[in-house]
């Protein structure tokens, strides 16, 4: 298990009907480190992600989490293949995702987002989940808001709300989807400040990002998507420093 990456993907085709969204797509996200998805708007950063979560099913090729396949294995890897759906929710339950809208609950305090699932999908007593929850609010610096609802709180707390919650399912990696993208720029440093405690925790992380300067310094490995395709893959100082490739200097204009 230790020498088997966090998540590889190879040669990873989705198709929305005519279109073709991610065309062979490869990729390793090596175990304990921060790997940063980047690239225009379109590329297919979000499907890339979903595919890995399973939430969106690739047409083609593999994806393997801790080194379990996780079905499909159509195309050049021969007939279609799906695991069993239960087997599918195991390998699951070590990704966790945290999006660009938190999706927290409305009607339910920050402590109650947290502990939520916990009771209803890991079966977890209330009282153990919400003492489980509590810690995991600290964690994110809001244990003093955890009897406010999303309303109440500011979007960076809300966000870090929605990390707390899926950090309470006790995954072993982590997905980020534009995790500060709906932020006021006021709120970004603190919600990234808490996304770079957790990879100075060690925990394996995949973030799909346009802040640059997070992923220049957190990242070990940048990955730079364009249309489908990945173009550039390679450490920040390789990938940002110069001589560029010009789709990046393309993309850096437009977003720095
Ligand atoms: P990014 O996250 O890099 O902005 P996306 O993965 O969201 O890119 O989208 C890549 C392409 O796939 C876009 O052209 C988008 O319109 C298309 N797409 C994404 N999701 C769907 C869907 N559910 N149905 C049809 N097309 C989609
Ligand atoms: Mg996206």
């Amino acid at each position: 298990m230790t020498e088997k990456p966090a998540i590889k993907v190879e040669k990873l085709v989705k198709r929305f009907g005519a279109n073709t969204v991610l065309s062979g797509i490869d990729l390793v996200v090596p175990r304990g480190q921060v790997t940063c998805l980047i690239g225009p708007s379109g590329s297919g950063k979000s499907t890339l992600l979903r595919c890995i979560a399973f939430l969106e099913e690739a047409n083609e090729g593999l994806i393997e989490i801790n080194g379990e396949p996780l079905g499909f294995t159509s195309g050049e890897y021969g007939e279609r293949n799906r695991l069993p759906a239960a087997q599918i929710q195991k390998v699951r339950s070590h990704i966790g995702m945290v999006f660009q809208q938190f999706n927290l609950w409305p009607h339910m305090t920050a402590l109650g987002n947290v502990a939520e699932a916990l009771v209803t999908v890991r079966g977890m007593p209330r009282k153990a989940a919400e003492e489980r929850a509590m810690a995991q609010l600290s964690n994110v610096g809001l244990s003093a808001r955890a009897g406010h609802y999303p309303s109440e709180l500011s979007g960076g707390q809300q966000q870090r709300v929605a990390i707390a919650r899926a950090l309470a399912l006790d995954p072993d990696i982590m997905l980020f989807d534009e995790p500060t993208s709906s932020l006021d720029p006021e709120l970004t440093g603190e919600v990234l400040n808490v996304m770079r405690e957790l990879a100075q925790s060690g925990m394996t992380m995949l973030v799909v990002t346009h802040e640059i300067g997070f992923a220049a310094s957190v990242g070990s490995k940048i990955v730079f998507l364009d249309h489908g395709e990945k173009i550039v893959e390679g450490r920040p100082d390789e990938v940002f420093g110069k001589p560029r490739h010009e789709r990046i200097d393309q993309f850096l204009d437009t977003y720095l």
